[in-house]
């Protein structure tokens, strides 16, 4: 789960790392009332939404004259920012935060996440901050500096220093910079973090370090014991298809293609996403509908690929293991019958209890095509959506 910039800063605040001071506004009308609290001369407005590189898209502003900033904060509302983390289609500003504007002297790069190879907490520190870091790795990798470090209680000085090397800092920005490592550490630690980005850390002209900027993700599979955390979803930035599918705990992903897959098994799904590109069409959607799964989850998952209007035509192949296809059939027939289905449906079906399954669809009256394996299912899929 991602979360926005200004909930990001809150969390690293209540650790001891150093922000700037801002406002976060929900809506437009709240803009008049929310910016008299404010003090400083010069303004950032930022749109709050979860993707990266909204600098280069427009979505922050620096405010140099105090009479603009109603104005140009009202605008930022409702601005359609298309970054390279946000696909085509873009993303709608609904939250802004205004924060005080910085005199910058250097962007850094400061990051850590979990590093699953090593099984250790990896921290990535560069000069080259403010940047796209992936663009630093690949043209300039001698610019990244990789530290691991344990996954104990505490992080040690000298590994603090290590990571900070590449910054060069001063003694008494060492000491920031130490509770900045400290403050990344216990979140990820505390919170079940999988990654914590800040891009720029950065050194003001009167020698302050502070995070400018910061994106938090965090461990879908620990958020049960981090109700805090779950409390800072933003449904506004989540795609709909996927917030249901979350609520039948359906392992969905929506993409843009025009055949819907309905697969039991991530391996086999991605397989039937394969398949389906080398046929020359594009798969509407991952999903994972899971071993064991009840009809009536396999009816929820249904619908919501229906849901999707770029859908032409569904593919489903279930391999029954713990999947019974019996349970699988029914869920299709109630779900096809309760959404009056008018696209074509190609089923593949095998193991536990196949030709049970095959009876129900058959008895179903539903216009079924039948394929006998992979291959026959993608070839036919592609076909009927032509
Ligand atoms: P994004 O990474 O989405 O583009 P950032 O928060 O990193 O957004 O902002 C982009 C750039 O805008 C930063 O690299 C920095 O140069 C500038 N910037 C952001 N916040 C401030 C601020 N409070 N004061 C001055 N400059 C800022
Ligand atoms: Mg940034």
């Amino acid at each position: 789960m991602n979360i926005h910039e200004y909930q990001a800063k809150e969390i690293l605040k209540e650790y001891g790392a150093p922000i700037s001071n801002g406002v976060v506004i929900f809506s437009k009308e709240e803009i008049d009332k929310k910016i008299k609290a404010l003090k400083s001369k010069q303004f950032v407005v930022k749109a709050q939404i979860h993707a990266g590189g909204r600098g280069k898209a427009g979505g922050v502003k620096l405010i140099k004259d105090l009479d603009n900033l109603a104005e140009e904060s009202k605008k930022m509302f409702g601005k359609v920012l298309i970054t390279h983390q946000t696909g085509v289609e873009g993303k709608k500003v609904k939250k802004i935060y205004i924060e005080e504007a910085s005199d910058i002297l250097k962007e850094f790069y400061l990051s850590c996440l979990i590093d699953r190879e090593s099984s250790k907490i990896a921290f990535i520190s560069s000069t080259e901050g403010g940047m796209d870091i992936e663009k630093v790795a690949s043209e300039n990798p001698k610019k990244i500096n990789t530290t691991k470090v344990d996954f104990k209680s505490n992080i040690e000085d000298d590994t603090i220093l290590k990571i900070l090397k590449p910054f060069n800092l001063e003694k008494d920005q060492i000491i920031e910079g130490k509770k900045i490592i400290t403050a990344l550490f216990k979140i990820l630690i505390e919170k079940d973090a999988s990654l914590i980005e800040i891009n720029p850390l950065i050194i003001t002209k009167s020698n302050k370090l502070i995070c400018l900027d910061a994106k938090m993700n965090f461990d879908d599979n620990a958020l049960f014991r981090r109700p805090e955390i779950l409390a800072l979803r933003d449904l506004d930035e989540e795609e709909p298809t996927e917030i249901q599918a979350s609520k039948h705990d359906l392992s969905y992903i929506k993409l843009n293609g025009s055949i819907g897959c309905m697969v039991n098994g991530a391996g086999l799904a991605m397989a039937t996403m394969d398949i389906i590109k080398l046929y020359g069409q594009e798969p509407a959607n991952f999903l994972d509908v899971g071993g064991g799964a009840s009809k009536e989850k396999v009816a929820a998952a249904f619908k919501l690929i229906l849901s999707d209007k770029n859908v032409k035509g569904i593919l489903i192949n279930i391999f029954g293991g713990i999947m019974r296809c019996d349970v699988l059939a029914q869920g299709v027939v109630d779900a096809a019958k309760e959404t009056n289905l008018n696209v074509p449906l190609v089923v593949r079906l095998a193991g536990t209890n196949f030709e049970e399954g095959k009876q129900i669809l058959n008895k179903s009256g539903l216009k079924i095509l039948s394929a006998t394996d992979l291959n026959d299912a993608a070839k036919k899929i592609v076909e009927a959506v032509k």
